[in-house]
């Protein structure tokens, strides 16, 4: 039972800290009291322990599995076009379930490999958008890293082994949760190597860090600190098998296309002797791309060996472009009519202001990512008189082209943003 200082000052029953020291205390039956801090030191414990033990699993069955086609059905509804991309990473993934069903010991004893993926495409044509949202079908948890911040263990930046404290804080300290989950792992590019010979001088930022990330992509048990970094030095560290963790990686590998060009043109002259050569689009050189020139990128060939399904992304022509205004079910202009009819206004945008917002968009280089920027300078002024004021047309409110064009070329928003 608990200790009283005085009547007014009951003490914790576990560390005996009295009320008046504490922030707050709880009673509970028979004179037992917890205060806030045993409460809170009680929760990290959970945290770090509780999670090897949580059941909450669940068993992956081969007849409730989602097939490719049905995965890319599913992709199709928030992302346009990329075909290709979208091919290969159902297929991964339905691979990948296969994997876990093969762990529960239900198949035949052939080990099946890991299907890590690689997507390379310039920026902005929606790697990380595929990324998330087949997480968001898949229901594991999920989590994205840059590849920039990480650096080798006992360098300023981010140990390569944080990234799976953030999966397991994904996974909300479940442990068989988070030895299960996707890791998107962004701009894998910008940790290539410099040049194509090693360098004398520790390259802390690339090659070291390729080297760190192999080992979590083939396949470790790795000793993880749960509330990751450095900043809590005293947490205990939970081990996370990686073996059936899904890598997907993500880079605009730049300049990529001279590799191929380089690689093409070297075979074309055994190709076009035998005569099944067909002609190379010289404009989408990208669509070749195989393994060997991400080596002459910069990444190590044992981490290009570890990510076995190469895939690209196309650039985003005009037509895309105004398909992804409308079409995707979180499209933007569907965004903004949600968005109106909250504040009982009907909203509608003419075919040409959504021509307009395309060229703008493809003028200023912004690509997908520019579309929404363009419509927010377009949107600003009446998102923020409508509430108020209602539409000037009574209850509807259409967008037009001239009325674009007079909001694009008033904007200090959009100043700012090109
Ligand atoms: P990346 O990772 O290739 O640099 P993102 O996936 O982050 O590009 O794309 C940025 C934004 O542009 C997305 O959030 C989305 O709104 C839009 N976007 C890009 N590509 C597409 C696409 N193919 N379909 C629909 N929206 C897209």
């Amino acid at each position: 039972m608990a200790k009283k200082v005085s009547s007014n000052d009951d003490c914790c029953s576990f560390c005996d800290l009295p009320r008046s020291e504490v922030d707050a205390m709880f009673g509970g039956n028979e004179g037992a009291f917890v205060c806030d801090r045993c409460i809170e030191h009680g929760h990290k414990l959970l945290q770090e322990t509780v999670g090897k033990r949580k059941p909450g699993v669940p068993e992956v069955r081969m007849e409730e599995l989602l097939k490719p086609q049905e995965i890319k059905r599913f992709l199709d509804q928030w992302v346009i076009g990329q075909d290709a991309a979208k091919k290969f990473l159902s297929v991964a993934v339905y691979n990948h379930y296969k994997r876990l069903y093969h762990a529960q010991g239900k198949a035949p004893e052939v080990e099946i490999d890991k299907s890590n993926i690689i997507m390379i495409g310039p920026t902005g044509t929606g790697k990380t958008l595929l990324a998330r949202t087949i997480a968001r079908l898949l229901k594991v948890p999920f989590t994205i890293v840059d590849a920039t911040t990480l650096t080798e263990a006992g360098y300023v930046g981010e140990d390569v082994e944080g990234i799976l404290s953030r999966l397991y804080q994904a996974a909300d300290y479940n442990l068989p949760l988070t030895e299960r989950g996707i890791i998107f792992i962004d701009e894998i590019d910008k940790i290539a190597r410099k040049g194509d010979n090693p360098s004398i001088t520790r390259d802390v930022s690339g090659e070291g860090v390729q080297q760190a990330l192999l080992k979590i992509l083939e396949g470790a048990v790795v000793n993880v600190p749960p509330e990751g970094g450095r900043k809590h030095p005293e947490q205990k560290f939970v081990q996370v098998n990686t073996s059936d963790i899904l890598f997907i990686c993500g880079g605009a590998f730049d300049g990529v296309e001279r590799k191929i060009a380089q690689r093409l043109n070297t075979n074309a002259v055994g190709y076009d002797r035998i005569g099944s050569r067909t002609m190379i689009d010289r404009d989408n050189l990208m669509q070749y791309v195989m393994p060997q020139d991400l080596k002459s990128f910069g990444l190590i060939p044992e981490l290009v060996g570890r990510l076995p399904v190469l895939t690209y992304l196309e650039p985003l022509g005009r037509e895309a472009l105004r398909r992804i205004l409308t079409e995707p079910r979180n499209a933007i202009v569907k965004q903004y009519v949600s968005l109106f009819a909250l504040d009982g206004v009907e909203l509608h945008f003419d075919d040409q202001a959504l021509d307009y917002i395309v060229d703008k968009s493809i003028e200023f280089k912004l690509g997908a990512r520019g579309l929404r920027s363009i419509c927010e300078a377009i949107m600003m002024d009446a998102m923020f008189d409508m509430p108020s004021e209602g539409s000037p047309d009574g209850r509807s409110f259409t967008v037009t082209a001239d009325y674009a064009r007079q909001k694009i070329e008033t904007s200090p928003y959009l100043r700012s943003v090109c």
